[in-house]
């Protein structure tokens, strides 16, 4: 027995070093590929559910590893995050995504509006509000052509640094979305001290919606919430058109997912851009 428990714990040391090592690689990576400017920003076009007019599209951060492939934003995000690496990292992305609105005006595209994710940790430790007005001015775009998505983890945050940087937002326009909402925590009552004008239903409430009494109850009950407070309701992952018209009878009236556009690089979505405005 007690050989065996030897044998135990020197495997479990053995995979947590592994582990750990496999972190620290991922970590040095990522760093050499955000300098090396290997990184991309894909597109996601968010529609009209009713008649698929476009209404914006989502930046996503997309990887392509020299020889792991493309690593999903699942799994580097939050080493992101633990190795302090996040703040650069989506400051990039900002840059990234305004720059590209630009080109997108000087090619002629018009009213393109581009929502951003931002980590709640880089509320925390950084001046999102001071970036976001500089990177507005530097590539001549209205603030109201951005939306910034962040967790509910960041209103959940009662110190003072992000809640005055989300009302300096909100002051000069730029709209703010609740990401993933309804799978965090409990309370609700951040939407009313908040200047929020979108929420975002999770894709885990929508895949099972027309097989899942349960999903379809909690998407119905947070479609509620967002109407009965004015806000956006922006349901992510729609896939079928089942799913469209369930949506649709239970009052959310935009969409993004698979169904109208898959994430984008810019080529493939300025092609898509431009057959929508010339329709
Ligand atoms: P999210 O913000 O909730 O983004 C939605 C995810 O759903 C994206 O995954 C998108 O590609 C995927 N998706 C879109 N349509 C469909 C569909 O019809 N079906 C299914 N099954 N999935 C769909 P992705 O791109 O892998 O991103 C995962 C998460 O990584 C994002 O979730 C977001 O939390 C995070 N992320 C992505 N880009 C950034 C970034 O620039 N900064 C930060 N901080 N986080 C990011
Ligand atoms: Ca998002
Ligand atoms: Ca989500
Ligand atoms: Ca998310």
């Amino acid at each position: 027995a007690k050989q065996a428990g030897r044998n135990c714990s020197r495997y479990f040391l053995a995979s947590m070093n592994q582990s750990l090592d496999e972190r620290l690689t991922l970590e040095s990576e990522l760093r050499q590929a955000l300098n090396t400017g290997r990184l991309e920003l894909h597109f996601q076009p968010k529609l009209a559910l009713a008649d698929r007019r476009m209404l914006g599209m989502e930046a996503l951060l997309r990887w392509p590893h020299p020889t792991r492939g493309w690593v999903p934003p699942d799994r580097f995000i939050p080493v992101a995050e633990e190795c302090g690496l996040i703040n650069a990292l989506d400051a990039w992305v900002l840059e990234a995504a305004c720059r590209q609105l630009r080109d997108w005006q000087a090619e002629g595209l018009q009213g393109l509006n581009v929502s951003v994710n931002v980590s709640a940790l880089r509320f925390v430790q950084d001046d999102v509000a001071a970036h976001v007005q500089q990177q507005l001015q530097r590539n001549g775009l209205q603030a109201s052509q951005l939306t910034l998505e962040v967790t509910e983890r960041l209103m959940l945050d009662e110190s003072g640094r992000p809640r005055e940087q989300l009302q300096a937002l909100d002051a000069m326009g730029v709209r703010l979305s609740v990401d993933d909402f309804g799978t965090g925590y409990s309370s609700l009552s951040y939407l009313k001290r908040l200047p929020v004008s979108e929420v975002k239903l999770d894709k885990s409430f929508v895949h099972d919606l027309d097989t899942d009494p349960d999903d379809r109850a909690l998407a119905s009950a947070v479609i509620s919430i967002g109407q009965a407070l004015d806000l956006s309701v922006v349901a992510e992952g729609v896939e079928t058109e089942a799913q469209r018209e369930t949506l649709l009878r239970l009052g959310c009236q935009i969409g993004q997912g698979w169904l109208f556009g898959r994430p984008m690089d810019p080529a493939a979505m300025s092609a898509w851009l431009w057959q929508q405005q010339g329709a």
